[in-house]
């Protein structure tokens, strides 16, 4: 079985962009429990690293880090472990919030723009990415960035991702 829900926003963000193709390099980035990441082997990926905080169980077939995306070396050591330029970065990082909005919102931002940065460092032309955005967040900035990296850039919410939640997903596509 899945073991998130969150795996179904990724189906869903799949079958409508078809971003994970047999044989892809995969990079996940806050992948705990796993989801993602059995999404994407499930559907064909040849190289999959994930990372995050919390401790995953292992996947066969994936590469499974347990650190801060944002400590120095961390990024360098997934794309080791995928022997290559990524095709697709995903990024469903989140923190706890602690409700003070301004700085929940600071932190969200932060977050996509470090995952952004990632991506159109990395990624092969033509590569793909995803983000996890809450409505609302003023990402202004990194939007303009990746309207440039990217030949397009789209906002879904998938019907799994529950309705009263402000969780929407950035999807670039085509880098340039
Ligand atoms: N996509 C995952 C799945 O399908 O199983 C669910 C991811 S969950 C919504 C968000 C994760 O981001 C949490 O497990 C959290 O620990 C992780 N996270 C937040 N900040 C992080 C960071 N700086 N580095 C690595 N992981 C981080």
């Amino acid at each position: 079985g899945w073991r998130s829900r969150a795996a179904f926003k990724l189906m869903e963000i799949d079958d409508k962009f078809r971003l994970i193709k047999r044989g892809s390099r995969v990079i996940d980035l806050g992948a705990a429990p796993g989801g993602w990441v059995q999404v994407a082997l499930d559907r064909g990926a040849a190289a999959v690293a994930g990372v995050d905080l919390l401790m995953i169980e292992p996947i066969p077939g994936a590469t499974l880090i347990q650190a801060d995306f944002t400590d120095p070396g961390v990024d360098q050591q997934m794309l080791d472990a995928i022997g290559g330029p990524p095709d697709l970065v995903l990024s469903d990082m989140a923190h706890n919030t602690i409700g003070h909005r301004q700085t929940d919102h600071l932190k969200i931002i932060a977050l996509i723009e470090i995952a952004a940065d990632f991506a159109i460092r990395t990624l092969r032309p033509g590569g793909n990415f995803v983000s996890k955005n809450f409505q609302g967040g003023d990402a202004g900035g990194v939007l303009k960035r990746l309207r440039e990296e990217f030949e397009t850039v789209k906002y879904v919410k998938p019907e799994s991702s529950r309705k009263g939640s402000a969780e929407v997903f950035l999807v670039a596509l085509n880098k340039r």
